[in-house]
């Protein structure tokens, strides 16, 4: 059993569609390899504020990054900043902007697309500045930096879901079709990560709705999943809020830190 963590973030998915899109996933919950936990997002239900959320425990009214184009360091204690802090390794194969909350703003192709620097918060980093990045590249991407860095911490986060949804909206083959290609890579490489005894998180930022957006209370945009795979995790009922996923990552990884933490999940 292993105390590695890898935290795939599905940027726009939502809850109703990952349960009718993602096959494989439903079927490790049942065959009781995993299990899904609903999740109501923080607000305003944007992808920068939420990666802050995710990452740092904090909701946006409170951190600051209360839109996409708050471009800055995050101010709080990150799962990366812990870690790294801590003496565990840390990767990523994410969106530009992770780059610029945890690293460097603002970020400068040329200079921070491929990261390897262990004196950052992501120390290894394969960052992408284009919404169309194909999620088939991007898990690639995060393979490499799996096996070439063995890191204890990789955050994994494509894009294609969130791009479809704001091309053709919530209720479209479009959408649901990009999220069934997703599941079918997954369901490549997990039973890799499973073998090797990883605790892995699959969640998004938001959802999406049908004016090709989110932002709002909808509960469309609102209701995102939860999945959990690992011998780490109790498999049990459990309420947990998006505030809370950075506090249980920081226990699966045995840091030292004073987030919220869901405590019925592990
Ligand atoms: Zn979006």
């Amino acid at each position: 059993m292993s105390n590695k963590v890898i935290l795939v973030v599905l940027d726009g998915l939502n809850l109703s569609v990952a349960r009718q899109c993602l096959g494989y996933l439903n079927g490790l919950i049942a065959s009781q390899q995993a299990t899904l936990y609903p999740i109501t997002c923080e607000l305003p239900s944007l992808s920068r504020p939420l990666y802050e959320c995710l990452l740092t425990g904090v909701c946006p009214v409170e951190s600051g990054i209360v839109h996409n184009q708050v471009n800055r360091l995050s101010q709080h204690e990150s799962v990366f900043s812990l870690a790294m802090q801590q003496g565990r390794k840390t990767a990523a194969a994410a969106y530009h902007w992770f780059s610029e909350l945890y690293n460097r703003s603002p970020y400068q192709p040329a200079e921070d697309r491929f990261t390897d620097n262990p004196a950052l918060h992501i120390q290894h980093g394969l960052f992408y500045h284009w919404d169309h990045y194909p999620d088939e590249a991007l898990f690639l991407d995060a393979e490499y930096l799996r096996r070439h860095y063995d890191p204890d911490f990789l955050l994994i986060h494509p894009m294609n879901i969130d791009d479809a949804g704001h091309q053709s909206g919530l209720d479209s083959a479009h959408y649901r079709n990009t999220v069934r290609q997703a599941d079918i890579i997954l369901s490549d490489i997990l039973p890799q990560w499973m073998a090797a005894g990883y605790q892995i998180l699959i969640t998004s930022d938001h959802g999406m709705n049908n004016d090709r957006s989110h932002g709002g209370t909808l509960i469309e945009e609102r209701e995102v999943p939860l999945f959990v795979i690992g011998e780490h995790f109790s498999h049990q009922q459990a309420q947990i809020d998006q505030t809370d996923i950075c506090g249980v990552i920081c226990e699966l990884l045995g840091l030292i830190h004073q987030k919220p933490i869901a405590r019925g999940i592990l």
